[in-house]
């Protein structure tokens, strides 16, 4: 038997009721604060995230899935090609592609889909994802750059948080300061490092060598009293990126978002500058980060863009999914009816009226002229739907129809002109939702 691939997995209904729950919601809330979607390929040139994700960076040493590309000719020079592990490299080189900055304001985009990582597969972690996601990008004369933008997207979050339904998130917040901030916060932790790096894990140690700020994402439990006496990054901040984080707090303070500032809060992915956040889930286990994002003022220079400071955030949406699927309480969509044929020839009229009905916005079921009355009833029983609808020589040439409603086993006849009425009618009596 061929089975799906380890780490992808087949979405199923009822669960993928939940995901259309949540990109239903996602989309208004978004709406509202004037995003609009983007979509991107599945799969770029690998040198857009090795040059934009990081070239130190564990999704571009060891998650991402390359391969070199042949075009039919065996002259064509191979193109290596990545299935994309992240969204914002994507869509910062259709920014750029696309010259975006010549319309008007900050560029508010959005996106839905997946994602695809070489990582060890567990429960929350995946190598098919999907990220819901939304960037803020621009000149600096549009304000790009301010911390008001930043405040915004961290405020829309809540929003969108709460709008789901997702109770006790916790909002992380950091600031990992400018490239230059960062060089020499790299060097205070290099020396720092250097007496007690051979306690540390092996991760630790290649990292104290390649990517010093990595260190600080070790999970492992015997490292971590090391790392709570290592220097902070927010001591090495300058005066321009303290003051961009003071103010975003201030903003922050004055909507009454609830945060924590955590200094040791600074993500996988290279791009990163001043600000860096994280909202965390208690119910995810180890796992637990719902969503991340930051600030990446530079990355557009790095792929070859203009100047284009931009902040944004990547949401699990597996993640979510998890979050929510114990307190969601979400009623399947059921059929408001099942349509009956009774006897020879009577598919064809069954499908008319179906085709009918479900054009005024109804859940219909459709039977099958060669099911015996009995074994219909038992299908639309099985089905869960609210009622029968026969369709039989007599009921078409009369223009009217037995309805059996199958809550309270009641038969009654109505007119063809009636029905779709009448089948609302008791829909929304057997308290349906929405
Ligand atoms: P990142 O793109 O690494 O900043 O991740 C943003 C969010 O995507 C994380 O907070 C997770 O919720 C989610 N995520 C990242 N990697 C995976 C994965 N392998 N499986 C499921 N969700 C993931």
């Amino acid at each position: 038997m061929i089975k799906s691939i380890r780490g992808t997995r087949d979405l199923l209904p009822p669960e993928t009721e939940l995901w259309n729950f949540i990109e239903g919601v996602t989309r208004e809330v978004f709406r509202a604060y004037d995003f609009k979607e983007i979509r991107t390929p599945i799969f770029e040139e690998t040198q857009l995230f090795s040059r934009s994700v990081g070239e130190e960076t564990d999704i571009v040493t060891k998650e991402m899935y390359t391969w070199d590309d042949r075009g039919r000719a065996a002259s064509d020079k191979a193109q290596s090609l990545t299935l994309r592990p992240e969204n914002t490299a994507g869509v910062v080189r259709a920014y750029i592609e696309h010259k975006l900055w010549e319309r008007p304001g900050v560029q508010k985009l959005y996106y839905i889909g997946p994602q695809f990582r070489r990582e060890r597969p567990q429960k929350g972690r995946y190598r098919q994802f999907y990220q819901i996601g939304a960037e803020m990008i621009g000149p600096v004369a549009a304000g790009s750059e301010s911390p008001a933008r930043d405040a915004e997207i961290l405020e829309m979050l809540a929003t969108l948080l709460d709008r789901l339904g997702v109770e006790h998130w916790t909002l992380h917040l950091n600031s990992v300061g400018c490239a230059d901030d960062r060089a020499r916060y790299n060097d205070a932790l290099r020396q720092a490092l250097a007496d007690v790096v051979d306690k540390m894990c092996p991760d630790c140690q290649r990292r104290t060598v390649t990517n010093p700020l990595r260190v600080l994402d070790c999970k492992v439990p015997e490292d971590q009293p090391i790392i709570a006496k290592l220097p902070r990054i927010a001591d090495y901040l300058d005066e321009p990126c303290r003051e961009h984080f003071a103010r975003l707090r201030q903003i922050l303070d004055g909507v009454g978002m609830r945060y924590e500032v955590n200094p040791r809060l600074v993500r996988g992915l290279d791009y990163y500058q001043r600000t860096t956040f994280e909202f965390t889930h208690g119910a995810l286990g180890a796992q637990n980060a719902i969503l991340g994002g930051g600030r990446y003022d530079g990355l557009s220079e790095s792929i070859g863009g203009p100047q284009a400071p931009g902040i944004g955030f990547a949401i699990g949406e597996d993640r979510l999914v998890l979050t929510l699927m114990e307190s969601a309480k979400m009623a399947p969509v059921l059929p408001d009816a099942y349509i009956a044929p009774l006897g020879t020839g009577m598919d064809v009229p069954a499908a008319l009226l179906a085709r009918e009905l479900r054009r005024t916005g109804l859940v219909i079921a459709l039977g099958d002229e060669s099911f015996r009355l009995k074994k219909s009833f038992e299908t639309a029983e099985k089905l869960g739907a609210r009622a029968v609808v026969i369709v039989g020589e007599n009921e078409v040439a009369a223009g009217e129809f037995a309805v059996k409603n199958l809550n309270t086993k009641q038969q009654v006849k109505i007119a063809r002109a009636d029905l779709g009425n009448h089948l609302r009618a008791a829909a929304d009596g057997s308290g349906r939702p929405g």
